[in-house]
């Protein structure tokens, strides 16, 4: 579209006007023609009988295939949508976000009009949406205003397989509704992986299988293991470049940072390689790329050209991207794990699941024969890998979901019918958090002030923190906060080939004093903060809270911060480093903190970070006396005296 602009000069208006309309109307049939060559177009009308035969399908087919694009739009067709809306969940925002944008386009239609997403702190929908592509966090909320789903006609929980905390919360509730709402129909899809688990849960629903096309796969392993990963990746990506048949390469890689890091180092040794060598065009995918850059990666590579993906899990299952025919896979995701025992998170770097290995191979055989470079050897695969990734309701922290099904009135959690149950230690621990933040009463109850926090689609220690601020008179300030925390580190982006410029620009924060590309991103992300801020202004109004502003009283903002956070509390150690107060551990201010240098005597963190240390990132001071005065019941006196008599000379008497 952009060129014919350019070339509109040419054109009088309504010349100009015709020749857009016939090239949207040949985009659409050229679109509607590539619908058909779909793996699924074949099975369309069984597809369709057995969804009017059976109120829960279970539906399982390869990636590819056409599952997330195509059964909405089948549904729509059918006429399903005339009483209601097509709700089909994804666990990933990008996902929720790229797919909608695709079947808006085989539609014909702008998107937020027919087709919509939702995702946290943005919904793309209105009025006229009947097909609403969501993540499963959103359709979990929508419970909360909505607990039988009225406003639905179809839901698809997709991507099953994934088995996200929201996803199996979202398996007990839609079981549960099924059964009083008959003209509900419920559609669980999965590529490939535990569909019999699927329909066991589901009362032995069918499973309707979509045969996939594909095509073998080789499979090359490493002869020993690889020191470094990421550099054996980006060594294999450029043999393949220079050495194979045309076809695009896909590399698996754990983080947004990594991605970036081989980006740049790949750019460097192309340059490296001279001129003679074919174009490489590289192509970064994780979930906080901006929403501009993700259509990159579907555009068909030039003739002559070659394409590398460097993705995150996202392109595991998620989405894909046609014409990939080499896949190199180092092995390892970002994953969470959480200890119960001691209530703490970390997000840390670990070897994929054997059937993970499978998926990312499979990537490389759908449009022809493919090939999988593992960047570990075969006894790995065979005698290292555990055979499925165990589901995240087993190794997260439950107090989000806890808070979320107390206020769905659900009480006994222990027998919620959960298709693989959380560890009975992280329910309690969660039920013991909820209740040190007064969200539940002695009798596990939820309270005024866990009815307020429920409202705010956030952790329960960032939503506390905002209730709170009620009572010291600082809800904007607070709000604020919140909504710098909620879009993570993005505010300081630190783009690979500007980190010292972003380092300095993040020194001279405050006298905003920033190079203008800085400038811009920073722009963008606080463009996102704002949105949220706003949103978090109208459930403030929604839990009827005032919106008063006290720039000044920085001990009532750190007060308010400590009402929710109270929990992640550290105490200055000689050594410089801190000990939690409550399960002690040894942690480390963040270097990117601003009291990295200054090291006061108490703090409380936002959340730790497991890099070389343990470290607590996003910390403010506190005075431990607050400790006891707003959180009596979670810490006495003892926990917060001073065993020591010598005083630490630092940071003495800067709180407040
Ligand atoms: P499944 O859900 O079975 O994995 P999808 O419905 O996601 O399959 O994908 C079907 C086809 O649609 C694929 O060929 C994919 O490349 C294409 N597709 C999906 N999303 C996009 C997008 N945002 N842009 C371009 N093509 C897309
Ligand atoms: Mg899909």
């Amino acid at each position: 579209i952009k060129a014919s602009v350019m070339e509109g000069d040419k054109f009088d208006e309504e010349q100009t006007e015709l020749h857009e309309q016939s090239k949207a109307q040949s985009a659409l049939e050229k679109l509607q023609a590539e619908r058909k060559t779909l793996p699924i177009y074949q099975y369309r009308d069984e597809l369709l009988k057995a969804v009017h035969d059976h109120q829960v399908l279970v539906i399982v087919g390869e990636t590819g295939s056409g599952k997330t694009t195509q059964i909405p739009q089948y549904l729509h067709e059918a006429g399903y949508t005339k009483h209601g809306k097509v709700g089909c969940t994804q666990p990933r925002r990008v996902a929720a976000m790229s797919v909608a944008a695709r079947v808006s386009q085989e539609m014909g239609v702008k998107l937020g009009h027919e087709v919509g997403y939702s995702i946290r702190f943005e919904d793309c929908t209105s009025e006229k949406t009947v097909l609403k592509y969501m993540t499963d966090g959103m359709l979990l909320r929508e419970f909360l205003g909505e607990p039988d789903l009225a406003g639905y006609s179809v839901v698809m929980v997709d991507e099953a397989h994934e088995r996200t905390l929201s996803t199996d919360i979202l398996f007990g509730l839609v079981k549960d509704i099924v059964r009083f709402r008959p003209d509900l129909k419920l559609l669980i899809s999965s590529a490939t992986l535990d569909a019999e688990k699927f329909s066991d849960y589901f009362d032995s629903a069918p499973i309707f299988k979509i045969p996939g096309r594909r095509y073998p796969v080789e499979i090359h392993y490493t002869k020993a293991p690889e020191a470094d990963y990421l550099d054996a990746a980006i060594v294999t990506a450029l043999q393949i470049h220079v050495t194979q048949p045309p076809g695009d390469i896909l590399v698996f890689l754990t983080g947004q940072e990594e991605i970036e890091t081989a980006e740049e180092i790949m750019k460097h040794r192309i340059r490296g390689l001279g001129t003679k060598i074919a174009e490489l065009i590289i192509c970064p995918i994780y979930a906080n790329l901006p929403t501009e850059l993700q259509a990159k990666i579907f555009e068909p590579t030039p003739e002559g050209a070659r394409k590398v993906v460097l993705a995150t899990n996202i392109a595991e299952t998620s989405l894909t991207i046609d014409g990939i025919k080499y896949v190199i896979d180092p092995g390892f995701c970002k994953m969470k794990s959480y200890n119960p025992r001691t209530g703490m998170e970390s997000l840390l770097v670990s070897p994929i699941s054997k059937a993970s290995a499978n998926q990312r191979a499979g990537r490389s055989g759908r449009t022809g024969p493919g090939k999988c470079f593992r960047l570990y050897t075969a006894y790995n695969y065979y005698n290292d890998l555990d055979d499925n990734t165990v589901p995240e309701i087993q190794r997260t922290n439950l107090a989000n979901v806890v808070l979320m099904l107390k206020s769905l009135g659900i009480h006994d959690l222990l027998h919620f019918d959960f298709m693989d149950p959380p560890p009975s230690e992280a329910l309690l621990k969660s039920l013991e958090l909820l209740f040190a933040l007064s969200a539940l009463n002695k009798l596990g109850e939820l309270t005024k002030v866990g009815r307020r926090m429920a409202e705010f689609p956030l952790d329960p220690m960032l939503s506390k923190m905002i209730v709170a601020s009620e009572k010291y008179k600082c809800s904007d300030e607070i709000i604020s906060i919140a909504a710098m925390l909620s879009i993570g580190n993005s505010i300081f982006y630190r783009p690979k080939d500007k980190q010292v410029h972003a380092d300095n620009a993040r020194m001279n924060f405050h006298a905003g004093n920033v190079g203008d590309h800085i400038a811009l991103l920073k722009v963008r992300s606080m463009k996102r903060a704002r949105d949220i801020r706003d949103q978090l202004e109208g459930l403030l109004e929604r839990v009827e809270i005032e919106l008063v502003s006290n720039p000044n009283d920085l001990e009532a903002i750190k007060k308010s911060i400590t009402s929710g956070f109270f929990p992640h509390s550290g105490r200055l150690q000689k050594n410089g480093s801190y000990r939690t107060v409550k399960h002690p551990q040894t942690v480390h201010i963040h270097p990117s903190s601003g009291l990295a240098q200054v090291l006061p005597r108490w703090v409380v963190y936002h959340e730790l970070v497991l890099t070389t240390k343990e470290y607590m990132r996003q910390v403010t001071e506190l005075k431990p006396e607050w400790l006891v005065e707003i959180a009596p019941h979670y810490y006495q006196l003892k926990d917060v005296e001073d065993s020591t008599s010598k005083k630490m000379p630092r940071g003495e008497g800067r709180a407040s």
